[in-house]
């Protein structure tokens, strides 16, 4: 094959450049001066990840310097949320460094919101604070870059390279030039990753000529989750997705909606729903249901609910509120700071909130560790606060040797956002600095037969289009490769239709469950016929891949979790309760690397704050 391959050798390898990967470089290069730090990320550190196009709020800002909150009250609200199970070790550890980082991106030129009266951040809401967040990610790319030796954009990570004097021992990554096709081999001591979490595993709304509208962003494909996977780092709580309700249509947030504008919802009949759900919510899951705030999953049941029973749709009730000319001002702006085709849909379907109430719905499935739910690898937690089974030597480091993570990828830190994920990469980065460091000359060594097997592995679609490409039957459909979007909607509709998704109303069960694995199963066999036009699409099928193993390991943690702990974000139909005498726990999965079959197991969940 004609393809250039470019090496590099480094101490420390930062796998996505977003606010986890962002961080990482940043605070590798604090605790390691001397060491040589890269970055490789698939697309331009400016503007890549999920806050690529700016935010208007930070999610997560304790204000311990002014006795807003403390690090005790986070773990609370995310055990809270999060009905019970959260890592408290990893989730304390990241809420009492997270100020810190804050502050750093008001230092960096960030523009905060101040309230006049007293001065401090202006609050949205508990946790929240205002930032004018067209910059934000510009300005943490900008650490990265002077940070880091090197920053490679444009590189789209295929596989982790593992040492081959150790076993278990991470020693880089490969991947592909998604512009000029040639192939990178990073050699690294220690590899961090960050490359975020996964839309696009279940069937989104917006489909046929809305696709590409998605909640989360679009690009994530779940690579954070593919890599470790691969490598058979172990996983935890990949059952535990995220459903949101959103704007109708256009998946543009509400809370500030409700925050700022006092906006509230009902029924297609003008009635108030959640209060007819309360019994129907506590026989299933207890007194969680009588918690405050009520966590979002129950919330999202009410709504599910009541759609079901017929008094759909939900609406957003925003004609008093946009009465006002300040609040109606406030109302579109906030579309603005990150999802301004919220506005072109209502605007495309003659929809204005002063004289419509628009409606609400419930999305897709997406999997992720920073946001509101807790799927991502197991690692290691801080030595000082971590029970002994949690803590195996370095903060933030999978059961793989060498290997950290940050944000997304990074499993039991809920509500994390932009500010947590930046957060863990400088707590990542700090213990893979001291990693590097205890390795002193100890070297790693990666073969040839190694780094040859994967290029071939990584540009096999490319073949396999050019040896198909003229078996053409009927327009794409060809006998010997499927298309990537042709394998992302199967992938989709599996998801969907088996593992919990929109058209099936969240609902799954053991039999369904064991129908989807062995239907993603074929599918892996399958997508070794994937066939890439060009290197775009040689991107979009190793982001299919990547999809496909995260998906395989949601399918399996769902199966695995025997009751209804979330409802409203999906329902085991043979197990309708939440069942804390034997769930109260977190769950793991280990793929084994070579025979490809899947270990489930149980971990305990340490409360380690009252
Ligand atoms: C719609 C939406 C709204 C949000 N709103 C807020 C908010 O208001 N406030 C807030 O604080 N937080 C918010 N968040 C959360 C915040 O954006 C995330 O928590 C945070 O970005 C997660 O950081 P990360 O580093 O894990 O992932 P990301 O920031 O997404 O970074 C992942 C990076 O990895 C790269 N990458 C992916 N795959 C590969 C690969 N194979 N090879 C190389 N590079 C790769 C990506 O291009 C990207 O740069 C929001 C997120 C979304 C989607």
């Amino acid at each position: 094959m004609g393809i250039k391959t470019v090496f590099e050798d480094c101490d420390i390898l930062v796998v996505g450049g977003g606010m986890g990967g962002t961080g990482a470089a940043y605070e590798a290069r604090y605790w390691g001066r001397d060491l040589k730090i890269v970055v490789a990320e698939k697309a331009n550190i400016d503007r890549s990840g999920a806050v690529a196009q700016g935010l208007y709020a930070i999610n997560c800002y304790m204000g311990t310097q002014w006795d807003e909150n403390n690090p005790e009250d986070h773990v609370r609200y995310a055990r809270n949320d999060l009905m019970g199970l959260v890592r408290e070790d990893l989730a304390f550890d990241m809420a009492r460094h997270v100020d810190s980082a804050v502050h750093k991106f008001e230092e960096w030129g960030l523009p905060f919101m101040r309230d006049p009266k007293t001065g401090r951040y202006q609050r949205e809401g508990k946790w929240q604070i205002m930032i004018h967040g067209e910059s934000y990610k510009p300005i943490v790319a900008d650490a990265a870059r002077k940070s880091a030796d090197k920053i490679y954009n444009r590189i789209m990570v295929t596989h982790l390279l593992m040492d081959e004097t150790k076993p278990n021992r991470v020693g880089g990554a490969v991947g592909f030039n998604v512009r000029t096709g040639d192939y990178h081999v990073f050699r690294a001591k220690a590899v961090i990753v960050s490359a975020g979490g996964a839309s696009h595993i279940f069937k989104p709304r917006s489909v046929g000529e809305g696709m590409g509208r998605t909640w989360y962003a679009p690009w994530s494909s779940g690579s954070a989750y593919a890599l470790a996977i691969q490598a058979g780092a172990k996983m935890t709580q990949m059952e535990n997705r995220i459903v949101l309700a959103r704007f109708k249509d256009g998946y543009g947030p509400v809370g500030a909606y409700f925050l700022h504008l006092k906006t509230y919802t009902q029924n297609a009949y003008g009635n108030e729903y959640e209060s007819t759900w309360y019994d129907d919510t506590k026989a299933m899951v207890g007194e969680y249901i009588d918690h405050h705030p009520v966590p979002t999953c129950l919330r999202n049941h009410a709504m599910i609910s009541e759609m079901k029973a017929g008094r759909g749709p939900i609406h957003m009730v925003t004609k008093e509120a946009f009465q006002d000319p300040h609040l109606e001002e406030v109302g579109w702006e906030n579309f603005l700071g990150m999802t301004v085709s919220q506005a072109v849909v209502w605007a495309s379907q003659d929809i204005d909130p002063k004289y419509i109430n628009p409606e609400l719905t419930t999305s897709e499935p997406y999997v992720m560790g920073s946001h509101a739910t807790c799927s991502g690898a197991w690692c290691s937690g801080p030595e000082d606060l971590s029970p002994d089974e949690y803590q195996w030597g370095y903060n933030r480091m999978m059961t793989v040797d060498g290997l950290f993570g940050a944000g997304d990828a990074i499993g039991g830190t809920a509500h994390a956002f932009s500010s947590g994920s930046f957060t863990e990469g400088r707590l990542a980065a700090k213990a893979a600095v001291k990693y590097v460091k205890d390795l002193r000359n100890e070297a790693i060594q990666i073969s040839d037969k190694q780094i040859e097997g994967f290029k071939k592995t990584v540009y096999q679609p490319l073949e396999n289009y050019q040896v198909g490409r003229n078996e053409i039957v009927s327009g794409t459909v060809s006998p010997s490769y499927l298309l990537p979007i042709q394998g992302l909607q199967r992938l989709e509709k599996c998801m969907d239709e088996y593992v919990g998704g929109i058209s099936v109303n969240y609902m799954t069960n053991d039999k369904l469950l064991e129908r989807g694995i062995h239907l993603l199963d074929i599918m892996e066999e399958d997508f070794e016929h994937l066939g890439a036009e060009d290197l775009h699409q040689l991107q979009r099928a190793w982001e299919l891949k990547h999809r496909l193993l995260a998906s395989q390991s949601v399918a399996q943690h769902t199966l695995y979790r025997e009751e209804t702990r979330w409802p409203g974000y999906y329902y085991r139909g043979d197990h309708m309760k939440l069942d804390d005498d034997n769930w109260h726990c977190l769950t793991l999965s280990r793929r084994d690397p070579e025979s490809g079959e899947w270990a489930m197991e149980k971990a305990p969940v340490y409360h380690i704050v009252d």
